[in-house]
């Protein structure tokens, strides 16, 4: 559908004029707050309340068996789902990385050591992601907005994977590339934000001072036509994060999971995990029943956790220590609303320290042959420990998120981690060794 933007008045908005936009069926922005109604466009707060804006749908209501095969026939990616998307009908035959359709992967192992029962837990395993994170899912649908929108710079702010997805969807679809990460990121991830040939800055200040320097930059003339996608395009950016709850119930055999383990950075996963969840019941694919989400967080920067435990509605911003570093957002700006998620499904947020983060690494490698960045151990290590606490139920089905790649973070297990033993090539030192049995 053509939808009639609005001519960029404010300086903030960092649009450039455009007339109208196709983004299938995305109708208006609306904002979380207050609901008042915005026309698609570059901006991601409201002037009436500054509450943040997302993304309202004309949604294929209708019949749902027609639409689950529609999906079903569709491209095993992201944009099977694009008529619950906001991108163009046509979004598949344009130049795109198309990530998703990873796999569901059932941790019978990881389940046994859990104590949890066979069959009943599952590990999304997003690090098969085009550039091994879960963010390029939410790059892709910020990547249309850039186009739909006349952007021909895309940025953001990035924890690190950020920063690597945009870095390589804008090489894919002919777009310059300027991303902005803290200055003390781990190698691979800076190695990843740089290789696909954009400009990369390090910024010497942590993720919190990244965004906020990339919020004054929108607003100047420094920063005009470029498309931020975790900031002026971020109602778009994330949606991208409701195909991991798509693709988790299709890949379930189109049923909700009863409980979803998902890591916090900003939040904004969790919160569209959970309207991804709504929209399929809302649309007949799935059975409504009650599903608890839980969010992950490392203690080393545990803002939401520290307020649920609390009993607060309001997030404390912390300065973050952990080697979680993706994760690593002091003052997250969905925090309250994941609080409210936790709180209606009957879920919780947990966090674990950096020791219990890595021994989940290799406690998910050992037993399911998956290498998880420090996020998957984060997930993995709360999960141990609200089934240890009894908020998750065992005999129920647990899908546990892993959202990045081992070899992006290889510090993290690197010193614990290494050779069984190293000897000279003859059959004499290996039987030494006393590995032959
Ligand atoms: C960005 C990121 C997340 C979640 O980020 P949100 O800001 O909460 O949406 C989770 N895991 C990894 C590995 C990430 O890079």
């Amino acid at each position: 559908m053509a939808v009639q933007t609005t001519t960029p008045t404010s300086t903030t908005t960092g649009a450039t004029a455009e007339t109208s936009v196709d983004l299938g069926p995305a109708s208006a922005l609306s904002c979380r707050e207050c609901g008042e109604r915005f026309p698609l466009g570059p901006i991601f707060a409201c002037d009436q309340c500054f509450g943040p804006l997302e993304i309202a749908y004309d949604l294929p209501l209708g019949d749902p068996e027609s639409l689950r095969k529609r999906i079903e026939a569709g491209p095993a990616n992201i944009w099977r789902y694009a008529p619950l998307l906001p991108v163009p009908a046509d979004v598949a035959d344009k130049p795109n990385l198309n990530p998703g359709w990873t796999k569901l992967v059932q941790a019978d192992k990881l389940a046994g050591e859990l104590g949890v029962e066979p069959g009943k837990l599952f590990v999304k395993d997003d690090s098969g992601n085009p550039t091994h994170s879960f963010k390029d899912r939410v790059v892709a649908q910020a990547l249309e907005a850039a186009r739909a929108f006349g952007f021909t710079t895309l940025s953001c702010s990035s924890t690190g994977n950020l920063a690597g997805a945009v870095g390589a969807a804008a090489a894919r679809a002919g777009f310059r590339s300027c991303v902005f990460i803290p200055h003390d990121l781990e190698q691979g991830k800076v190695v990843m934000a740089a290789v696909y040939g954009g400009d990369l800055v390090g910024i010497e200040g942590t993720y919190d001072d990244v965004n906020r320097f990339c919020s004054e930059l929108i607003g100047d003339p420094l920063g005009e036509g470029w498309g931020f996608v975790n900031v002026n395009l971020r109602p778009y950016y994330a949606e991208g994060s409701k195909t991991l709850a798509y693709e988790i119930c299709e890949q379930l055999g189109w049923r909700l999971p009863d409980q979803l383990v998902v890591p916090i950075a900003s939040g904004s996963q969790l919160t569209k995990i959970d309207k991804g969840l709504q929209e399929l019941v809302k649309l007949g694919l799935v059975e409504d029943r009650p599903y608890k989400i839980f969010g992950a967080q490392a203690e080393g920067c545990s803002p939401v956790s520290a307020a649920f435990k609390a009993g607060h509605d309001v997030v404390r911003p912390q300065k973050p220590n952990t080697i979680a570093k993706s994760l690593a957002i002091g003052n997250p700006a969905d925090g309250p609303y994941v609080l409210d998620i936790a709180r209606r499904t009957g879920g919780a947020v947990e966090d674990v320290n950096d020791e219990q983060v890595v021994d989940a690494i290799k406690l998910l490698a050992r037993t399911e042959g998956i290498f998880a960045e420090t996020a998957g151990g984060v997930t993995v290590g709360v999960t141990r420990k609200l089934i240890e606490n009894g908020l998750i139920d065992p005999s129920l089905t647990t899908v546990v998120l892993n959202t990045g790649d081992g070899l992006k973070t290889l510090d993290a297990v690197a010193p614990t981690t290494g050779p069984t033993a190293t000897i000279r090539p003859s059959l004499d030192a290996f039987r030494d060794a006393g590995l032959a049995h």
